[in-house]
């Protein structure tokens, strides 16, 4: 079972069939949820580099934490769990802005 398919098992996507990491041939499962930062940068290099999935394994992660309010953890989309609420905390603030400069006009 790849990443991906762990990932997306609440709500199993086409995406899943691209996953690099369901290959075989990439990192080890438990990578995905090391602590060390050589191996979460290979993981992330691998997701970035290989996988044409990553922005929907991406944006599954991310919706799956914001609506069911799931304790971040591992590196999906290339992004550790840091990464993903950086990216998230980045995305409400600038649709905040859009729409105070929305209603300015
Ligand atoms: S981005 Fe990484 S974790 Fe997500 S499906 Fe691709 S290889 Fe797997």
């Amino acid at each position: 079972m790849s990443i991906a398919e762990l990932l997306d098992g609440i709500r199993p996507g086409p995406w899943t069939v691209k996953a690099a990491c369901g290959s075989g041939s990439g990192p080890d499962v438990d990578d995905f949820h090391a602590r060390a930062q050589a191996v979460q940068h290979a993981v992330s290099r691998f997701c970035f580099t290989y996988c044409s999935a990553r922005t929907e394994c991406l944006e599954s992660a991310i919706q799956r934490e914001a609506l069911h309010g799931v304790q971040r953890h591992g590196i999906y989309g290339g992004l550790t769990a840091t990464g993903r609420h950086d990216l998230a905390v980045r995305r409400r603030k600038a649709a905040r802005e859009a729409e105070g400069a929305g209603s300015a006009s």
